[in-house]
């Protein structure tokens, strides 16, 4: 693969403790350096509670930092994540529009719960609670980790495929918000938006089309090709839909923990070299070690 000019090893997408990710922000920034990443952003879902931690632990450690967040919405009855990168993380309409979207996720998780209980899971809530590092960012992955604990399941891929996806007893369909909301919280921060690995989404071609065009429409400029949740395949499918809108190309490992996840902080392949990479237009909102 040919390596771009501006080929740098940026990883834009990442968990902490303050969303569903097993490190605290500190752990991940070392983490993220010893794996000779160059250029990071903490990606917590909903939320930009660790935003601080992560930078001030990146500068001391030389490593350049963008601000980051992923933001649950709903498209076509789909949940769809976009992630933001670059903006101001003092912004107030951010703030609150991240507070509103993690609003419903406790109701959600109890709705969780009493669905597994009746399949013979019981104490569900409060298990997952047990894993959940922010009060309010209680998600699947909780569950996931609890029913991993008390050998329900082998892994949490297994949970998710057997308890939480739609169709399944642990599911329970929330609306977060929309697209254009999302869209804007970030840009009207100073931020870029990105739509987050697009190959998950299990949309028609028609769907996936009025995503894209829907997200451009609102301003959005980005979209992840390469991240730990694309194959090679994938890689390939969206360095051609990011050609074809015209769209910056992002990369991020998506790493929640050391036990989980399969691609670590840094350690995927290049963008393809005929992408124009995400950090190509967030040059002044890279806050550097001084
Ligand atoms: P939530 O925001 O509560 O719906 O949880 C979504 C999170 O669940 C994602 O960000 C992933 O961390 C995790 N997740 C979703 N699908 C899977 C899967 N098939 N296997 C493992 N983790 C998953
Ligand atoms: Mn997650
Ligand atoms: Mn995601
Ligand atoms: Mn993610």
């Amino acid at each position: 693969m040919n390596t771009p000019l501006s080929w740098i090893n940026a990883d834009l997408h990442c968990h902490s403790a303050v969303s569903d990710g097993t490190l605290q922000p500190e752990a991940l920034a070392a983490r993220a350096k010893a794996n000779g990443v160059e250029l990071w952003a903490l990606t917590d879902h909903d939320e930009i509670g660790g935003q601080q931690r992560a930078r001030d632990a990146a500068l001391a450690i030389g490593l350049p930092y963008l601000t980051g967040t992923e933001i649950s919405v709903t498209f076509a009855d789909t949940t769809v994540h976009i992630v933001g990168l670059g903006f101001d993380a003092d912004d107030a309409a951010l703030q609150a529009g991240l507070s509103a979207t993690r609003g419903g996720r406790r109701g959600r998780a109890m709705d969780m719960s009493d669905g597994l209980a009746k399949v013979g899971v019981k104490g569900a809530y409060e298990g997952a609670l047990k894993y959940v590092g922010n009060p309010e960012l209680i998600s699947r992955t909780h569950f996931a980790r609890f029913l991993v604990e008390t050998r329900v399941c082998a892994d949490t891929s297994e949970v998710f495929r057997k308890y939480l996806v739609e169709g399944k007893p642990g599911f329970v369909p929330h609306r977060w918000a929309s697209l254009r909301n999302a869209v804007n919280w970030i840009t009207q921060a100073g931020g870029l938006a990105v739509i987050a690995h697009p190959a998950r989404y299990k949309f028609t071609p028609t769907e996936e089309y009025a995503l894209f065009t829907e997200f451009i429409a609102h301003g959005g400029r980005g979209v992840e090709v390469v991240t730990g949740s694309h194959s090679a395949a994938d890689a390939i499918r969206y360095t051609d839909t990011a050609l074809e809108f015209d769209l910056l190309a992002s990369r991020g490992s998506d790493f929640h923990s050391p036990d989980e996840s399969h691609t670590d902080l840094g350690k995927l392949p290049a963008l393809p070299a005929r992408l124009t990479p995400v950090w190509d237009a967030l040059e002044a909102r890279i806050q550097r070690p001084s």
